[in-house]
């Protein structure tokens, strides 16, 4: 069965579930980054056109249990009452009490948001009584949240099953990021994926699927070395992840029977240590000298990665092409985001490192589309089927 959209939904007065990304990044009690509250407000808004008579549902980081209000949701509350123009009432303790007759006791002009759905032992554990909890008493479940769409957790995949197909829908923000990825598929060749970041494993299976229809792949970041080295290149002390000789030599043989063209990088940033007061170096050389480890691409890699870029008419981002976070080892990953930025084709990019590349050069609006959620993203392009949606089939 088809999942129902947002506006096949009567929603007059009635009771809403709305799971929401909101996990933005906190510094001491302040949002430093409000872009997935922005991205929130359309399928918000037009709830709160039919009903106030709603109770929103988020995580936020990874609270430990000692830390936890570090990890509160107050501040986005605040942040969504300003933005809304409702008094929003952050709920404790929902283990315990009904959410259901809390909102049945709202006033006009006040709505429900739930304290850190991770403060609580059943939400990443499933637990069916927490999930049954969650959508009692509930007319509508929505799930908007994009970014938390793959996980097996109870308010993404355990609570919707306890309502009707007839009760549930996604909402507009996961159905904007779907399309986006679904045209990747399509838009148009040469089709051309940057991956970078640390973890190979991660990144395998969106590999194997990506190679059925991309034509060049491009592979930065630390994931280069695994490549290097099974090209027989010397990696010095780089990290190389997960290094599994019969999973690369499968990726190679699938890319020749497709016919994609796998580029690594030609020559590296080093230095002898990981740090931030590390003196950078150029080797120009696919081979790195023992002592060294590769930090990020180097001058030359960058030039052949734009000169693919710009023949490109379609392109998928994932993952920093060095240790951005420091500046000796960031130009790789800023060099390329600009690169991107700059084409004249359908661009996407995904992933919270790329993404912080992104906004850090104010490069947001020369995407095609930016993704708010990296894992959920390379799943869905793995083929994966995600969780989240399943659950509203
Ligand atoms: P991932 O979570 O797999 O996307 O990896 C992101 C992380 O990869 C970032 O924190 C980067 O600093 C890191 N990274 C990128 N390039 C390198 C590199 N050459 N060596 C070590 N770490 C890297």
């Amino acid at each position: 069965m088809p999942i129902q959209r947002l506006n096949q939904l009567d929603l007059t007065d009635r009771y809403v579930f709305l799971r929401l990304d909101l996990n933005v990044p906190l510094k001491n009690g302040q949002i430093t980054d409000e872009s997935r509250i922005q991205a929130a407000l359309p399928t918000l808004k037009h709830i709160l056109q039919f009903t106030n008579r709603v109770c929103i549902a988020s995580h936020l980081g990874r609270p430990t249990g000692q830390n936890d209000e570090e990890f509160s949701l107050a501040p986005v509350g605040e942040r969504l009452a300003e933005l809304v123009g409702k008094e929003v009432l952050l709920m404790r303790d929902y283990d315990k009490e009904p959410i259901d007759q809390a909102l049945r006791q709202l006033g006009k002009n006040q709505i429900i948001l739930l304290e850190n759905l991770r403060f609580y032992k059943g939400e990443k554990q499933n637990d069916p009584n927490f999930c049954e909890n969650l959508v009692k008493g509930i007319d509508y479940y929505v799930n908007d949240a994009f970014g938390a769409v793959h996980r097996e957790h109870a308010s993404i995949s355990g609570a919707p099953y306890k309502l009707a197909h007839a009760k549930k829908a996604v909402g507009f923000l996961i159905e904007k990021e779907l399309n986006a990825l679904e045209k990747l598929k399509n838009n148009g060749s040469p089709f051309t994926v940057v991956l970078g970041g640390a973890k190979v494993s991660d990144k395998i299976g969106v590999i194997l699927n990506l190679l059925n229809y991309c034509n060049n792949l491009i592979i930065g970041g630390a994931m280069a070395y695994t490549f290097l080295k099974f090209k027989e290149h010397k990696v010095g002390l780089s990290k190389v992840d997960d290094y599994k000789e019969d999973l690369m030599r499968a990726i190679y043989e699938k890319a020749r029977k497709h016919n994609v063209r796998i580029l690594l990088p030609v020559d590296h940033v080093c230095a002898t240590t990981f740090s931030a007061d590390a003196k950078a170096e150029v080797i120009h050389s696919e081979n790195i000298p023992d002592h060294l480890m590769g930090l990020d691409i180097g001058p030359n890699s960058i030039r052949n990665i734009k000169n693919i870029l710009e023949g490109s008419r379609t392109v998928f981002w994932n993952g920093p092409l060095g240790v951005f976070e420091i500046p000796q080892f960031s130009e790789g990953t800023r060099a390329i985001a600009k690169a991107i930025g700059n084409l004249d084709c359908y661009s996407v990019v995904g992933g919270g490192d790329s993404l912080a590349a992104v906004n850090q050069e104010k490069l947001g609006d020369d995407f095609s589309h930016v993704s708010t959620g990296g894992g959920a993203s390379l799943e869905f392009l793995e083929g994966k089927k995600l969780p989240g949606l399943k659950a509203l089939e």
